[in-house]
């Protein structure tokens, strides 16, 4: 579903990506770990072309992100993304959050996208949610507004940066709850997370970056259970 080969890419001078390769198969939950300025937003934002490369290539469902030819909108809702901040608009109720770009990029009426909103809060368990703003709910009542407004647009893959830690602890394990039934539900995710514990109970590859570089690249319960090299020794050393 997506494939990443040889991926290079520079901020100016600077190499933020080197040689990057892994893939996400259909139905695989691949998390990505590894310090904080390793590359990994950068890498799942030049997923689905927030970010240009260099060297390289990345195919979405067979697409080539970087063809200048590829629809971005397109490219975007067969891709969802969901970043650590929610980023939903402020000024918009919950539900017209996930309305618009049912209306605008998917061209959907008004009923048929209020319909597809409300199955999706119920999905989230943020029905009776419908018609507050964003500020009026807690970070992880955001967040998970935030995955379905990506679900809103029938994405084949998830992106995930780091969904939970802007969130207080008693919040986060009911966005993990969120994305766990989704993986259950076979959609194919990629989720830079430190959380571990979910990672280990639902990723079924762990990829560690490391100063840009794919350092392991492995699955999961062997990512946790073998001898790795001594960045991936040390990295693992903090935050287990
Ligand atoms: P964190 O765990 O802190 O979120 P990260 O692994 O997601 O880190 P990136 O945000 O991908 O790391 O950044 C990788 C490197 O690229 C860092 O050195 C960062 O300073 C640099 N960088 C990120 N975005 C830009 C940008 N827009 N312009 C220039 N440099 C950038
Ligand atoms: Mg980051």
């Amino acid at each position: 579903m997506i494939e990443i080969t040889g991926v290079t890419k520079y901020y100016g001078k600077f190499p933020v990506l080197k040689n990057c390769s892994t893939s996400v198969a259909k139905g695989e939950v691949v998390v990505v770990c590894g310090p904080s300025g390793s590359g990994k937003s950068t890498l799942i934002k030049c997923v689905n072309a927030l970010e240009p490369i260099q060297e390289g290539s990345i195919r979405v469902d067979g697409v080539e992100v970087n063809d200048p030819q590829t629809n971005l909108p397109e490219l975007r809702s067969l891709v969802g993304m969901v970043f650590q901040n929610f980023e939903l608009f402020p000024h918009l109720t919950i539900e017209n959050n996930i309305m618009l770009a049912q209306r605008i990029v998917l061209n959907r009426n008004q009923q048929i996208a209020r319909t597809r909103t409300m199955e999706l809060l119920e999905r989230v368990g943020m029905s009776g949610h419908a018609h507050k703003y964003p500020g009026q709910l807690s970070g992880g009542q955001q967040q998970r507004v935030a995955i379905a407004r990506a679900l809103a647009m029938n994405p084949k893959a998830m992106l995930f940066d780091e969904p939970t830690s802007a969130l207080d602890p008693e919040m986060i394990s009911e966005v993990l709850d969120v994305m766990t039934s989704l993986a259950s539900e076979g959609m194919t995710m990629m989720v830079v997370t430190h959380e571990m514990g979910f990672a280990r109970r639902v990723a079924t590859r762990m990829v560690f970056i490391d100063q840009g570089e794919i350092v392991e690249d492995r699955p999961t319960e062997e990512f946790f259970t073998a001898r790795h090299n001594p960045r991936t020794e040390a990295f693992l050393g903090k935050i287990l």
